[in-house]
């Protein structure tokens, strides 16, 4: 499936290059590019036989075309369909381009909402086909594929059509013994009722069945991952909560929250077990994730072993590194901090005594993971803020120790079917309650206009002595775009403030030591405002802050919204979080209403899963997982469930390496060549 698309008829470099700006280069990715949608064109309708507010498909000789510029940035391209029995009035909006590409004579067909505007039918923005004099216009059930500019519907539809004239088969990817229980039709035949449904309740059976397959394929993959991590027996079982565990409790400066109590229980009966606890705790910003942990890593250190905790930031970890070393104060407990900013010297002290067992705890980043750690006797990982790391990651600290203990920490609460599926065999734990006294952070959503009546805002609260974070907008993905935009921000908030207050700005091109250095200043309150890339997003604790600004805020997820949100409202004074946005899309403003509305992380992950699709959802890190195409992360949660037993019989059936070898390519092709190698190691 790996052919090239010339292989296709009709396809030659022209068109070959089409499908590229698709990112379509294989066979098996031009069938996997599924439409996004289906119009009902089985019937042509006549144009004396309109009903307003219907879709309808019209078929008429363009008579007409004109453009219209009532204002200077509004262009109205209106062309004109007559059809014998009637006529029908095109219109589109801002797209001068169209004036050139309708000509008077042509027969064209035309797919829209048809409406009755002072007794003249009209169609907003349809959807075009020339067709030739002769031609029978496409009837049935017409796929619509997600395109870009410049490559036509008909591209797709034609090639698709081609090699599907000209092949009887494909390869089967589901194990026949499930395809015979589930009746499955053959995968040929799916894929092609994709593209080219017979009738609407076809494709949504064999939309079914293959988000079934992709579904079983993803689980299989977890499974496999999760297998592949050592034994099921052999984990290091700790002894019952003792004195050390009893004399942290004891100087901590506030109690656990129930749900805090409820998710140490299940962590320490996991613990307890011999075999590796495999677990996930989940809980809002703010919901007290850090003591929890701290909890965990104490019984391990109780039981004579080591524990790890890894952060995504070099702030993070020294954050951690400072609130594990305050709550453990005159413990005998030695924790030790590592990040790629550790100096050499110091680094190889700390080498020695990671070896020789002296140190019971070490923070840090992705530092952990460097091949010259080595641990005595590592029996526990932490991983926070699980979303920020691959799986690749997440297993090679654990194969730092045998058989580890795995907890890991997300503030971005996952959906449960999301966790499901992400995260395959873990457990969950909860914590869905705040510590106590925490007050609601007033959110707003404005516009740039506001600019003036923010800044002043600004200026009461830091008067009053509090701080402020002005977080801005990601520009393309681009660091350097990021950057400029940020610093702009930060040269004008500057003019504007003039002396009064102190200023710093934080962003991805500083090195972690110069990054600690102004959060540092900003956490004493050395400086009032802090101007920042999206750097901040996790972790940091500054109660004294509560102003959160958001500048651009529509390019930024509901999850990740929250998440800054999370910054403030940390202390006792009232916080608010300004989302400023000049976007003119109704979809991202109903979109930041939501943050105005809902103050559950877990409510808006949901809905930033349902608006945005699972990639954007988890960002760059990706799981090193693909996204998925047929399936629908929520809805169908069923399926998920169903394909979850099916994988977990089939590897009890058939065993570990026989399914590694039956699925290995399918694994390859979906989740890439990585994930396969960690399954080979
Ligand atoms: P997150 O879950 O986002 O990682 P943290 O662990 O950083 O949250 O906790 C946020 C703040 O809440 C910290 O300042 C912590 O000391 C405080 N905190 C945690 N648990 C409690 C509690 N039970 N009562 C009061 N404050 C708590
Ligand atoms: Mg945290």
């Amino acid at each position: 499936m790996l052919e090239s698309l010339q292989s296709i008829k009709g396809v030659g470099s022209a068109r070959e290059k089409q499908l590229h700006r698709l990112g379509i280069r294989t066979v098996s990715q031009l069938l996997g590019y599924f439409p996004r949608a289906y119009e009902d064109r089985s019937y042509i309708h006549q144009m004396n036989q309109l009903v307003p507010g219907s879709l309808v498909t019209v078929v008429g000789e363009v008579i007409l075309v004109k453009e219209n510029r009532p204002r200077r940035n509004l262009s109205i391209v209106e062309v004109y369909l007559d059809d014998g029995f009637g006529q029908v009035k095109l219109t589109f909006f801002n797209q001068a381009y169209k004036k050139n590409f309708y000509k008077k004579g042509q027969r064209l067909l035309a797919y829209g909402k048809v409406e009755l505007s002072y007794g003249q039918w009209q169609i907003n923005a349809p959807q075009t086909e020339h067709i030739g004099a002769t031609v029978e216009p496409e009837r049935g059930i017409i796929p619509v594929y997600p395109l870009v500019e410049g490559v036509p519907q008909y591209i797709l539809r034609q090639t698709l059509k081609n090699w599907f004239a000209s092949n009887k088969e494909l390869p089967e990817v589901l194990p026949l013994h499930i395809r015979e229980k589930r009746q499955s039709r053959s995968r040929y035949e799916l894929v092609k009722e994709m593209h080219f449904p017979r009738s609407l309740e076809g494709q949504q059976q064999a939309r079914e069945a293959l988000a079934f397959e992709e579904l079983f394929v993803m689980q299989t993959g977890l499974l496999l991952l999760r297998q592949s991590q050592g034994p099921l027996h052999s984990g290091i079982p700790f002894g019952p909560n003792g004195s050390l565990l009893k004399a942290f409790r004891q100087q901590l400066p506030f109690s656990l929250t129930t749900d805090q109590e409820r998710a140490f229980c299940e962590i320490a009966t996991d613990l307890e077990r011999d075999t590796p606890m495999q677990r996930l705790l989940q809980g809002d910003v703010g919901s007290g994730k850090t003591v929890v942990g701290a909890l965990a890593l104490l019984k391990a250190v109780e039981n004579g072993y080591q524990a790890a905790l890894m952060a995504p930031t070099e702030i993070l970890a020294h954050q951690h590194y400072e609130t594990l070393q305050m709550l453990c104060k005159g413990l005998p407990v030695h924790i030790a901090l590592l990040t790629g900013t550790t100096k050499e010297k110091e680094r190889r002290l700390l080498d020695e005594a990671l070896q020789k067992g002296a140190i019971h705890i070490l923070i840090g980043t992705h530092a952990l993971i460097q091949d010259r750690v080595t641990f005595k006797n590592l029996a526990l990982v932490i991983i926070d803020e699980q979303h920020r790391f691959g799986v690749k990651q997440r297993s090679a600290l654990q194969e730092k120790g045998e058989a580890v203990h795995l907890l890991v920490m997300t503030a971005t609460p996952i959906p449960r079917t999301m966790a499901l599926s992400v995260y395959g065999d873990l457990e969950v734990s909860a914590i869905k309650e705040m510590p106590p006294g925490r007050k609601l952070v007033k959110t707003y959503v404005v516009n740039s206009s506001y600019k003036a009546r923010l800044r002043a805002f600004f200026k009461r609260e830091m008067e009053e002595g509090r701080q402020v974070y002005v977080v801005c907008p990601l520009v393309e993905e681009s660091e350097t775009l990021d950057l400029q935009a940020a610093e702009e921000t930060f040269l004008e908030l500057k003019a504007y403030f003039q002396n009064r207050f102190a200023l710093g700005m934080v962003h991805g091109r500083l090195s972690g030591q110069e990054k600690d250095a102004i959060m540092e200043d900003f956490s004493r309150g050395n400086t009032q405002l802090l101007v920042s890339t999206t750097v901040i997003e996790v972790g940091v604790n500054v109660p004294n802050a509560t102003i959160m600004c958001i500048l651009g805020a529509e390019r930024f997820g509901l999850s990740q919204l929250h998440q800054l949100r999370g910054r403030v409202g940390r202390g006792s004074h009232q916080s608010y979080c300004v989302l400023v946005s000049d976007s003119e899309s109704v979809e991202s403003k109903a979109r930041l209403k939501l943050m105005e509305k809902i103050y559950d992380g877990f409510e808006l992950s949901e809905q930033d899963l349902l608006l945005r699709g699972a990639g954007k959802f988890f960002g760059y890190a990706q799981h090193g997982m693909a996204d998925l195409k047929v399936a629908h992360i929520i809805e169908d949660l069923d399926l998920l469930v169903e394909a979850r037993a099916y994988s977990q019989a089939y590897l009890k059936r058939d065993g570990y390496e026989e399914v590694l070898h039956t699925m290995g390519p399918e694994l390859k092709s979906r989740f890439g060549d990585d994930f396969v190698k960690i399954l080979n190691a």
